[in-house]
C-alpha cells in the first residue's frame, strides 16, 4: 500500500484505461478522484471496492472553467492532488480535408489542452510539498502517425511534448512528469473502430480484430487497463523518482518497427 495517503485524480477515468489506472492505484491505497460521463456509479463502486475512498467530478475537459473547478473541488474535498493521471480522450477518423473543424476542436481540447489546465493548476501545490507525479496517457500517436487520425496524431505529440517540457522544469524537484504511450487496447474507444472496420470490410467482429492488430501491433495482443495500471504505479514509487520525460511505449511492439 505505498501510496496510502496519496490522493490520484485521473481523468476520463469512469472507463477503459482511466478506470484500469484509478483500479491500479486504488489497491496501492490512493484516494480517488474520479471524472468522466457514462457509468459513473459502476467506476464509483468499483474502486471504492478496493477500500478506499472515492470522489467524483463531472468537468467537461473540454471546458477549462469546469476544469479549474474540478481541481478546486480535488482540493476541497480530498486535500489536493498528489497524482495527476491525464487520460481523457476521444477520437474522430477522417482524411485532413474531410475533418470536421468542430471534431478537431474537440480533439485537441479534450485530448491536450486539458493536460496544460489540469497540469497549471495542480504543479503549484505539488511544488510547494516537493512531491508529485503526472502521468500524462498518450499513445503510440504520441510517437508515429496513421492516416485519417490527425487531430488525435497531434493531439498525442503534442501530450509527449508537453510532458518533456513540465518533466525539464520541474526536474530539480520531488515532482515528476511521464508519459505512457500505448498500444492498442480493448476499449470503448477502440471498439468503435473495429465495429466501423467490420462494416467498411464486411468481416465479422473477430475477424475485424485480428485485422486491426495485425496491421500495427506485433504481439498481436491488445495491451490491457491493467497492464498501464502497473506501469503508472510504478511511476509513482519512489523507484521511479528520477524517471523524467519520458514517453514509454506499452504497444506489443507496434513503434519498434
Ligand atoms: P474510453 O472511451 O474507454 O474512455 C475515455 C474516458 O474519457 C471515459 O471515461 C470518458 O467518459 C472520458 N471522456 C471523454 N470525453 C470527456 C470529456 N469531454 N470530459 C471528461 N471526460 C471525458 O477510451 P480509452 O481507450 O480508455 O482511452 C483513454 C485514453 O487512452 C485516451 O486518452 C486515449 O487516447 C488513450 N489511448 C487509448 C488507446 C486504446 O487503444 N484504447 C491507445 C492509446 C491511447
Amino acid at each position: 500500500m505505498n501510496l496510502k495517503g496519496k490522493t490520484a485524480l485521473v481523468t476520463g477515468s469512469t472507463s477503459g484505461i482511466g478506470l484500469g489506472i484509478a483500479m491500479s492505484l486504488a489497491r496501492q491505497g490512493a484516494t480517488l478522484v474520479l471524472n468522466g460521463f457514462g457509468d459513473v456509479d459502476g467506476a464509483k463502486a468499483r474502486v471504492a471496492a478496493l477500500g478506499v475512498p472515492v470522489h467524483y467530478h463531472g468537468a467537461d475537459m473540454s471546458r477549462p472553467a469546469e476544469i479549474e473547478a474540478m481541481m478546486t473541488f480535488a482540493a476541497e474535498a480530498a486535500g489536493g492532488v498528489d497524482i495527476l493521471v491525464n487520460n481523457a480522450g476521444i477520437q474522430h477518423v477522417a482524411n485532413v480535408e474531410d475533418f470536421p473543424v468542430e471534431r478537431w476542436d474537440a480533439i485537441i481540447a479534450i485530448n491536450l489542452s486539458s493536460a496544460f489546465h489540469t497540469s497549471r493548476l495542480a504543479i503549484p501545490a505539488m511544488r510547494a510539498r516537493n512531491w508529485g507525479r503526472i502521468v500524462n496517457i498518450a499513445s503510440a500517436h504520441g510517437l508515429v502517425a496513421s492516416a485519417a487520425k490527425s487531430a488525435y496524431v497531434a493531439a498525442k505529440h503534442g501530450i509527449v511534448g508537453l510532458t518533456k517540457a513540465s518533466a525539464l522544469e520541474l526536474a530539480t524537484t520531488g515532482v515528476t512528469v511521464n508519459a505512457i504511450c500505448p498500444g492498442w487496447v480493448l476499449t470503448p474507444l477502440v471498439q468503435k473502430q473495429i465495429d466501423a472496420r467490420a462494416a467498411r470490410d464486411g468481416l465479422s467482429g473477430d475477424e475485424a480484430r485480428v485485422a486491426l492488430l495485425g496491421e500495427k501491433q506485433p504481439s498481436l495482443q491488445f495491451t490491457t487497463p491493467e497492464q498501464l495500471g502497473e506501469l503508472a504505479v510504478f511511476l509513482c514509487s519512489e523507484a521511479a523518482a528520477n524517471v523524467r520525460g519520458v514517453a514509454w511505449a506499452v504497444d506489443g511492439g507496434w513503434t519498434a518497427q
